[in-house]
């Protein structure tokens, strides 16, 4: 699994053209959606990140630091980090310098190690050391967006939000299940279609469907347990 993680997992996406579709493509009906996503669970009950974290704290770091790079990348850097620092108070105390350095590994280090130190400092000073649970108040953050707040919203608060990244943007899109021009229709798109008993572990199913079987270039649709209700008009199988 390691290695690929590899993948990227917070490309930007926002600029990106969707993926193909069939001009004939209807959109998927609730039985099918939900048919989906009763493989996807009986496939994998209890999805996981992958993002190696020990508490709300830590998890946000991760995510911050997870942009534009990879989970296997982040996780390399983040022992020595946490080790030193697993909560604001220490984060802010261990200093800007000292934080580059740790993660000096990962793509666009110097504007990260100022956005989680000062976003440190704020926990501390506005929000008691806590990580607030909340949208507004994640967003305001530094280094912090809508895709990063619902990825701690979801994993560290159990809110039913889905963070569409990359992987979920061209599932979403190539699929026909959630097509959408930008990761925020994409989003919007879900939050609608998927029923509620799904939306929990939603977002895990799609990026680990999205990392490791829908892939980008090449998708293992021979292994692909929604390959009968794909719409996509390039899969290579249950046409
Ligand atoms: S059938 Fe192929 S293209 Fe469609 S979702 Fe599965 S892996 Fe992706």
């Amino acid at each position: 699994m390691a290695k690929k993680s590899a993948r990227k997992s917070a490309t930007k996406v926002g600029k990106r053209k969707p993926p193909k579709r069939a001009k004939s493509a209807k959109p998927w009906t609730n039985a099918q959606i939900a048919e989906a996503f009763r493989r996807f669970q009986a496939a994998n009950p209890e999805p996981k990140g992958e993002l190696q974290h020990i508490n709300p704290f830590t998890l946000l770091v991760a995510v911050v630091l997870s942009a534009q790079a990879t989970d296997a990348g982040v996780n390399k850097a983040t022992p020595a980090l946490f080790a030193l620092a697993d909560t604001p108070a220490k984060m802010a105390a261990l200093g800007e310098d000292r934080v580059r350095d740790l993660i000096k590994t990962i793509g666009l280090f110097r504007t990260k190690a100022k956005n989680v130190v000062e976003l440190s400092r704020r926990l501390v000073a506005g929000h008691g050391g806590q990580v607030p649970r909340a949208r507004e108040a994640l967003e305001a953050l530094p280094g912090v967006g809508r895709k990063t707040a619902n990825v701690v919203l979801n994993i560290a608060f159990g809110e039913p939000t889905i963070a569409v990244d990359t992987h979920i943007f061209r599932v979403g899109n190539r699929t026909g299940l959630a097509p959408g021009k930008n990761p925020l229709e994409v989003e919007q798109k879900l939050e609608q279609a998927v029923p509620a008993q799904y939306k929990r572990h939603a977002h895990h199913w799609l990026i680990l469907h999205g990392r490791y079987t829908c892939l980008a270039r090449k998708p293992r649709c021979e292994s692909c347990v929604i390959a009968d209700l794909c719409q996509w008009p390039e899969k290579t199988v249950a046409k």
